[in-house]
């Protein structure tokens, strides 16, 4: 059965977010592990996570994917951007312990003026800092547009830091429609074509989860706005194409349009109807 759900509130906790996954036919969704401007967790309230993890279970919802924040720079020019993102991600996937079996994206960074290979290998020092054996949450790097410094713009460059990571056995990746898209990758004309590159660079068995997203840009352009699916530049058929791939359909699909609940719902019974009609 099609994985598929958006990006959820967390202020509420864990079981209010199973709550709406349910209301809008969700069996997956993703969250912010804190506020995405940074700054402290809340304190994680066991008997909400318990809860929701009985509820998870009756309702067929997950594996779901935590997001960290999109201010964290595990590969900023200074010392303390990069401590912080170093903290934050050693904190969220001590949190991610209580439920184990799902996944941790993040973005690689912005080299801000360092260069990519100087990213790449902070980020990978940074994930060979956080990593741990025994952890059961696998990290996904997520592909991203390429605006200003960002690492993680082309696939060779997420292959860098795989190929850097010692416990690269807790890591995959998170395929966003719009990123690549907007990095110059044709998934509406050429799907068969990028997927295949993908895989000859990274390999699909890493691939985890897919970022839903159309995109208000033309191809290339490197600008990275999210627009709901059938309101941008990639198109409805076209991201239909991507849920309903051979290649791709047992993944996670994770909504990230500008929409309320209400239009989560529609898009997630557009994709949903893609597989009743078969
Ligand atoms: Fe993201
Ligand atoms: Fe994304
Ligand atoms: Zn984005």
């Amino acid at each position: 059965m099609l994985k598929i759900g958006c990006h959820l509130s967390s202020s509420k906790g864990f079981l209010a977010m199973a709550g709406m996954a349910e209301e809008i036919h969700g069996n997956t969704f993703q969250f912010f592990t804190r506020n995405p401007r940074g700054a402290k967790a809340k304190a994680v309230d066991i008997l909400d996570v318990k809860a929701f993890l009985a509820r998870a279970k009756e309702l067929g919802i997950g594996p779901i994917v935590a997001h960290a924040p999109y201010t964290l720079n595990a590969c900023g020019a200074e010392t303390r951007v990069r401590e912080f993102a170093l903290e934050t991600m050693a904190d969220d996937l001590e949190r991610m312990e209580l439920i184990p079996g799902n996944y941790y994206n993040f973005h690689p960074g912005s080299h801000v003026g360092q260069g990519a290979e100087k990213g790449i290998q902070l980020i990978a020092d940074a994930l060979n800092t956080v990593l741990k054996p025994e952890q059961r949450t696998t990290v996904l790097l997520e592909t991203m547009a390429g605006k200003g410094s960002e690492v993680g713009r082309n696939f060779e460059e997420l292959r860098e830091i795989l190929d850097r990571v010692e416990l690269s056995d807790h890591m995959g990746v998170c395929l966003d429609t719009c990123h690549v898209w907007d990095g110059g990758y044709d998934i509406a004309g050429h799907l068969d074509e990028v997927l295949t590159e993908f895989d000859r660079v990274v390999g699909l068995k890493r691939l985890k989860a897919v970022h839903l997203n159309d995109s208000q840009n033309p191809l290339g352009a490197r600008k990275d706005r999210h627009a709901r699916i059938g309101e941008g530049c990639i198109g409805a058929d076209a991201l239909a194409r991507v849920v309903t791939h051979p290649a791709l359909s047992h993944l996670p699909f994770e909504l990230e349009t500008p929409n309320e609940l209400p239009g989560y719902a529609r898009e997630i019974a557009f994709f949903r109807g893609l597989f009743r009609e078969e």
